[in-house]
């Protein structure tokens, strides 16, 4: 069944059961209407909204693939109460052409937020979103995958919160995934996150990096589709067991903290980045983490970046070429849940 093409003011919010849409934007410069994917699905009884979404960029492959699963495999009639709202595929155009950002108007969706009515295609979809879908939700999840050219830890996340009870149940709900880490990081990389309006907004947000290198990682998708049924359990939207994903591989779950950006490694010139040491694992302050070459230079050992302190490896550059400034090691320092 190929969704219906619903215009914003025609959305049934509230109906028991399950709807496929695609929401219709008109286009900037053409005649035709991008169609952006909403699943929704509501209980008989009233209870927490929540919101998963997938696609913010455009090259991250396992929220739009778990959530696409998520929509398939779902019984409509297991929800017991509240209402799961789904959109796998938040930057179509980007997601269309395998590019963070949408290639009709260079929108990143992860910093078009709040959006504008008036805006480029790509403010106009983050205005809907927050205008319909998060002053809807109790609970929001964005799910990225850290992109083409860096590797993160896996690791559910949130940005560190002044309100305790909200950061409390963020925390709760990050480790429900059972990814390996919970990051809390900074939130220092300028406006429109969609995250962040989320988190303005006082709705438990959890972000999160479920795998790197624009592929469809195994592991990575399967915490996506069963990561959410989880939040949905806890939430009460669903009343069968939690389910542990935490990997027989790791000993726990750890919650780590890297939210000083003054603190994030950047390269101090071009070249090729090496790791030395793997990505997760723990190091002490002076452990060579990374060696920068120069390639013109092969007199030269390259440059020796170290750990600025004790903590986990929390992210890599990837793609071994490397421009001065970018991000090549991130360190952050564990915490109790
Ligand atoms: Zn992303």
């Amino acid at each position: 069944m190929i969704a219906d093409v619903t215009p914003i003011e025609r959305l049934d919010w509230d109906s028991v059961g399950q709807r496929l849409y695609h929401v219709p934007f008109t286009l900037d410069g053409a005649w035709a209407r991008l169609r952006v994917p909403l699943s929704i699905t509501c209980a008989p009884r009233p209870g927490k909204t929540i919101v998963a979404i997938g696609g913010t960029h455009g090259d991250e492959y396992e929220g739009p693939v778990g959530l696409k699963n998520l929509i398939n495999m779902l019984d409509p009639a297991t929800l017991t109460a509240g209402r799961l709202i789904v959109i796998p595929t938040l930057n179509v155009p980007a997601f269309q052409s395998a590019q963070r950002a949408s290639p009709l108007d260079g929108g990143n969706m992860n910093r078009a937020f709040p959006g504008r009515a008036d805006g480029t295609i790509t403010s106009r979809i983050a205005r809907f979103v927050t205008d319909e879908v998060l002053t809807r939700a109790d609970v929001v999840i964005d799910i990225h995958a850290a992109g083409a050219g860096m590797e993160i830890a896996r690791c559910a996340s949130f940005h560190e919160v002044a309100d305790p009870a909200q950061a409390r149940a963020m925390t709760e709900t990050a480790l429900l995934f059972g990814m390996p880490f919970v990051m809390v990081y900074s939130s220092g990389f300028g406006a429109g996150l969609l995250t962040e309006q989320a988190e303005a907004l006082g709705k438990i947000t959890i972000g999160g990096e479920f795998g790197y290198g624009a592929s469809a990682d195994l592991q990575g998708v399967r915490w996506a589709h069963e990561g959410v049924l989880n939040v949905m359990r806890h939430f009460g939207l669903l009343s069968s067991p939690l389910v542990n994903l935490v990997p027989p591989t790791i000993d726990r779950q750890r919650v780590v903290v890297a939210t000083d950006i003054d603190r994030y490694i950047t390269a101090p010139f071009r070249g090729i980045s090496e790791p030395l040491v793997p990505l997760g694992a723990f190091v002490t302050r002076g452990t060579p983490v990374t060696r920068l070459h120069d390639f013109d230079r092969i007199d030269e050992p390259g440059a020796i970046i170290r750990a600025d302190s004790d903590g986990y490896v929390l992210m890599r550059r990837f793609r071994a070429a490397t421009e001065q400034g970018d991000m090549i090691m991130v360190i952050g320092q564990e915490r109790s849940a």
